[in-house]
Order: C-alpha cells, then structure tokens, then sequence
C-alpha cells in the first residue's frame, strides 16, 4: 500500500472540488513538489487541513491525478475498483443485450468514478487504456475485477503515457487467449475489422456509434459522398450501406486505403465501385474544385491537430476555413456532417465556426440534428472537457 501524501488545496480552489470537480490540477494545490511515486494515494485538503477527497497521482497532459472519492472513509483498494467498475456493466446493461451491437465502452474514466482508465469490449475481449502511470498502478485490481466477472477470450492494454523508452510489450497483449487479428465486431449489424494487437487506433471510434446509424439509416441514400479525414472508412461504410450512389474516402496516410478496402470488404461491399484517395484533405479540396466536382454529402473528422508537410491543423482556429472548403462542393441542399473532437471548446463556440464560415460564404444553412457523445461514454457532469465529442448534421440550403 502507497503512502498517503497530503496535497493543500489553495484557497480559491476549494469550491471547485466542494463543488466535486475530478480532475487534480496542479495550480490548485500548493504542496506538488511532495509528490513522488505516481500511483500514491493523495488527500486534497483545505487551507486548516480539512478533508475535502481523496485521489491518486498520476500525470496526464491534463492534470496530476484524479479524484476518487470524496468520501474520508472509503478504501482505495480491490473492492473500491470491483464496485466502480461493476456500476459501470450495470450501465450498459442494453449493450450487452443488443445482439446487433458487439463493441462498445464499459468503462469512461471520470464519467464513472475513475479518470485516466477506460475499458472498452470487443466481442469478449477487453481492450484497456491506462492515462498515466499513476492509473497503471492498480492494474493487478482492474485485470481481477474483469477475472471475476466470468469468461471473456483475452485482455489487451494500451498504456497511453510516457514509457520513458521502458519496453513496451509489441503487441498489447494482458492474457487470456491471443486473438487472431483482425476480429469482426458489430455495430448496428455493420460489421467492422478491429485490431487489438496494433497500437492505440484499433480500426473504429466507438464514440461515433450513433453519427454512424443516422448516416446509414436517414441520410445517405442515392447520395454521393465524400468523407474526408477518413481513417479507416467506417464512415464511408455506413454510407454505403445506406445506399450511397458512391463514397469517396480521403485520408494522407498511406494504411488508411488497405484498412478501407477491409472494412468494405467485411460488409460485402466491392470496394472497386468506391473511391479510396491517399492524399491531403486539404490538396484535395483544390482539386475537386478545379474538377468542379460536388458531392451531396460531406462528413469533416478531422483530428484536434494534424501536421501534414504543406499545412498545420488546428480544430480551434481551421474549422471556419475548413467549413468553407466543403461549402464549395457541396451540392444545394446537400449535407456536411462536421464532428470535433477538441475538448477545449463546447458546442456553442463549435456553432460559431459553421456560422462564421457559412456567413463569409454568403451561403445559408439549417442544422438538421446534433449529437454528443454516446450513453456507453459516459460523462461526469462536473468536468465538462470530458463530454468532448460534437457533432453536427448541416443542411446547406442555398
Ligand atoms: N473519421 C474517422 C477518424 C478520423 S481520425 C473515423 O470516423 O473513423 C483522423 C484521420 O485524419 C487520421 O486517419 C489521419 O491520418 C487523418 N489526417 C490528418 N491530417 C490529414 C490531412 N491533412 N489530410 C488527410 N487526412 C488527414
């Protein structure tokens, strides 16, 4: 058992975690150079030494450790993690059950009681993500809680932090029983390639469930579309199997085009009659332009931050410009599905980037529908960074 270090809250702080703010800054506390070992058991006190909760430290770009409990008396031990994690399965009660779903989050960090850990499920395997080598600490407890729950085929981990050249296990790989990559899982009856054994990007983002269902399901039929940003292509599937005319799949590295020809491919769909484009978003807006081609959907992903060799991306400053690109080819009453990730701006500073560039194009807009982050991710109401996603279904109208 590690040493409880005691962290001074300063003064003005102390509502914010009277008020149960989760995440330990390090403006906050006056003491942080009595931190030593990540994974020590912290208590945030007040001014006079009050208890006010009780954390671990671990480092992570966004804090220096989480709070646990706000509780003197509870242990952080086997059981504390044992009874989060088993609330958290209780929550997604309806994932288990939906046969049609086979992939998606039992465990969101802070959302449910312990940040810097998530867990997502794989059609019975595990796939861990450890924020900081504080969290990585109580990982014989997590790996117990998930023994105990009953079978599951293998565990695997991606440990998000800094190793500091350590050696990193190549494959990802906990225990049970290797899987042979990739595996199929389910979505919404879409099937999709996921690969476990290969770094943090395992082949989808769950958190798009639901952005996935509505293009499928409501907005891709007869319709020709790009999708930019495009990764694996999971969009461009949903599409596809709405009944798109064609998809156009635009992503600058290189694996993007293999693993988009896979995931067609594990859906019956021939990839031949779609476009799969290696090449720079923003190269390729020139060039459909010069084309003059237009497409009647658009979806923009892009990551918070990109560098490519021409252009440097950033979500909180290009999203106007990059708004604008697409309005230029996207057909009258055609669709732009723009998605955010960046924690650092909610959805009303988000709207004012499609507003700003929709205005400087002199063009008019109506938004059809919005969606944030999906009920498996869940949210805590007091850290408003972790409810990051925002998406929004644009109708261009002139
Ligand atoms: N929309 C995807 C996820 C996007 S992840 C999905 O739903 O699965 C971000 C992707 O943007 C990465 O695959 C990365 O290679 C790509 N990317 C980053 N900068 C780019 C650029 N300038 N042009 C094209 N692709 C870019």
């Amino acid at each position: 058992m590690s040493t409880v270090v005691k962290l001074k809250i300063r003064s003005d702080y102390i509502k914010l975690y009277q008020n149960k703010a989760p995440l330990i800054t390090k403006e906050s506390v006056t003491n942080p150079h009595e931190l030593k070992k990540e994974g020590s058991i912290v208590h945030l006190v007040d001014t006079r030494g009050a208890f006010l909760a009780k954390g671990y430290y671990g480092n992570q770009n966004k804090g220096i450790g989480w709070v646990l409990s706000y509780n003197e008396n509870e242990k952080i031990d086997f059981l504390f993690f044992k009874n989060r994690i088993l609330n958290a399965i209780n929550k997604r009660k309806s994932f288990y059950e939906d046969k049609e779903t086979t992939a998606f989050r039992i465990f969101n960090g802070e959302g449910d009681g312990i940040g810097g850990l998530t867990i997502d499920y794989f059609d019975g395997y595990y796939s861990i993500n450890w924020y900081s080598e504080g969290i990585y600490t109580f990982k014989d407890s997590v790996i117990r809680v998930l023994d105990e729950m009953g079978e599951y085929k293998a565990i695997y981990e991606k440990k998000r932090f800094d190793t500091k050249g350590q050696y990193v296990e190549a494959d990802d790989f906990v225990k049970g029983e290797r899987g042979e990559f990739p595996i199929i899982v389910k979505e919404n009856g879409m099937n999709y390639a996921v690969y476990l054994n290969d770094g943090a990007m395992v082949g989808i983002f769950l958190d798009q469930r639901n952005v996935r269902k509505a293009i499928r399901d409501k907005y891709a039929k007869g319709k020709h579309v790009l999708n930019t940003f495009s990764y694996t292509g999971a969009f461009s599937v949903a599409a596809a199997l709405g009944g798109a005319l064609k998809t156009t799949s635009v992503d600058l590295a290189k694996r993007s085009k293999s693993k988009t020809i896979e995931q067609f491919s594990v859906n019956g769909i021939d990839f031949e009659q779609q476009d799969i484009i290696v090449m720079d978003v923003f190269d390729y807006f020139k060039y459909a332009n010069r084309k003059n081609l237009k497409f009647d959907m658009v979806i923009l992903d892009p990551p918070s931050f990109a560098r490519s060799k021409k252009h440097t991306f950033s979500t909180a400053k290009d999203y106007p410009g990059l708004i604008k690109d697409t309005i230029s080819i996207t057909e009258k009453d055609g669709i732009i599905v723009a998605s955010t990730n960046n924690a650092s701006f909610g959805m009303k500073k988000f709207k004012g980037f499609i507003e700003k560039g929709f205005k400087e194009m002199n063009t008019s807009y109506k938004i059809m529908e919005e969606f944030s982050l999906p009920a498996d991710f869940q949210t805590n109401k007091h850290f408003q960074q972790g409810n990051y996603l925002k998406v929004l279904i644009i109708k261009k109208t002139s």
